[in-house]
């Protein structure tokens, strides 16, 4: 049950810097969660402005 990052994501950065794992890189488009690196600690949802990272 990783995170995935939405396409309401504006490429802001704050969930990437925030995560305690590195599960977050930048994309194409948006950022994107490593599934098999993150933990669900539910931190880059906390931190996003738009609440693109939604639990799968
Ligand atoms: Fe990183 Fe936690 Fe978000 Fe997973 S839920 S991508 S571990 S901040
Ligand atoms: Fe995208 Fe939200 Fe991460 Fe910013 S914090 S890069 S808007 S998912």
């Amino acid at each position: 049950m990783a995170y995935v990052i939405n396409d309401t994501c504006i490429s802001c950065g704050a969930c990437e810097a925030g995560c305690p794992v590195g599960a977050i890189s930048q994309g194409d488009d948006r950022y994107v969660v490593d599934a098999g690196t993150c933990i669900d600690c539910g931190a880059c949802a906390s931190n996003c402005p738009v609440g693109a990272p939604v639990q799968e």
